[in-house]
């Protein structure tokens, strides 16, 4: 039979199968097969065969081929992270003010779900703390880009319908650091799922997500929504600096006046990217946050 992993914990997975129920299941003889560059064999999302064992326990014999996954480099483990698999999108989920808004953390999730084959969107939530027009401005040059901004606040229940929309009949993944709210909107959203929800410390939040392991959650409006576990920094890695500059989009226009090829848009003279950054066309955070990733990609050689 086929299913979809719902949920893991201890490498026991809740999988719904193709028949309509839930079972328990454990991974045969341990190692799936696997081609996968990651060190987690399977994510939420991902759709597996398995054949019922006992009542309501099976046994996982394979993971079917992914349509796109969202992962995070692991540094420690010098390996990905799959965090979610087969979404249709991926919300980088941020907070106004409290805690701080941060741009560049959203930049890298954009690069991190484009890699995996994710479409990416943004959600800022917490909108009733105001917003301020730097912010404002960030959100507008993602939207420039093409990439689709949500604008919520759990606590008064703005945006929050024209999210539903969005996600209706489809899958989608929201991704942010702890705190941000993610659990208040899939509580609003899901009515009754009474995720925990508060200013949770560090030591905490580890003991609450001890898998850090997300979990695909039914919403009774027809759709599926990823919970995945709070994460507050992500490294950018698997790409060659030399092609970083293809995953700023805003960048591709102002390369053929640069007099290098290939440019870094660093130190070259007469350097399209550079002059279109002084003249304001390419927002001056994003060309800064280009090279904070690059010098890091370039730090050591890391594949
Ligand atoms: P998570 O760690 O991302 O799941 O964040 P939580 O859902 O636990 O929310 C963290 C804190 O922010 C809680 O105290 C929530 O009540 C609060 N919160 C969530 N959404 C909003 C919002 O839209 N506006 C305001 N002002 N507070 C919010
Ligand atoms: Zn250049």
């Amino acid at each position: 039979m086929t299913g979809t992993i719902y949920s893991g914990i201890n490498n026991i997975y809740r999988v719904l199968g193709d028949d309509g129920k839930y079972y328990e299941c454990r991974i045969k003889g341990k190692i799936l097969k696997d081609d996968e560059d990651a060190y987690n064999p399977l994510a939420p999302g991902d759709k597996v065969e398995f054949f019922e064992s006992d009542d309501s326990k099976g046994l996982i014999t394979s993971r079917l081929p992914r349509r796109n996954r969202f992962a995070r480099w692991n540094k420690k483990r010098e390996s990905w992270q799959v965090i979610a698999a087969n979404m249709d999108s991926l919300l980088a989920v941020i907070s106004a003010a409290l805690p701080p808004f941060r741009p560049r953390f959203v930049d890298r999730v954009l690069i991190a779900a484009m890699q995996g084959g994710v479409q990416p969107a943004v959600l800022l939530n917490k909108v009733d703390q105001g917003v301020e027009g730097w912010v404002e401005k960030r959100l507008a040059d993602w939207e420039s880009l093409g990439i689709r901004v949500f604008r919520t606040s759990a606590e008064t229940g703005a945006g929050l319908d024209e999210l539903k929309s969005f996600a209706e009949g489809k899958t989608t993944a929201l991704f942010g650091p702890s705190g941000v709210g993610k659990s208040t909107i899939l509580n609003r959203l899901i009515p009754g799922i009474d995720l925990t929800t508060g200013e949770i410390s560090e030591k905490h939040q580890r003991g609450r997500h001890v898998t850090n392991f997300g979990r695909l959650l039914d919403a009774p409006w027809g759709g599926r929504l990823v919970d995945t576990p709070g994460v507050r920094e992500i490294l950018v890695n698997g790409i060659d600096p030399v092609d970083l500059p293809g995953w700023f989009s805003e960048f591709e226009k102002y390369n053929e006046s640069c007099s290098f090829s290939p440019c870094s848009h660093r130190h070259e003279p007469d350097c399209g990217v550079r002059a279109a950054v002084e003249d304001g066309l390419i927002h001056q955070d994003r060309y800064e946050n280009y090279i904070r990733i690059r010098e890091e990609l370039e730090e050591k050689d890391r594949w």
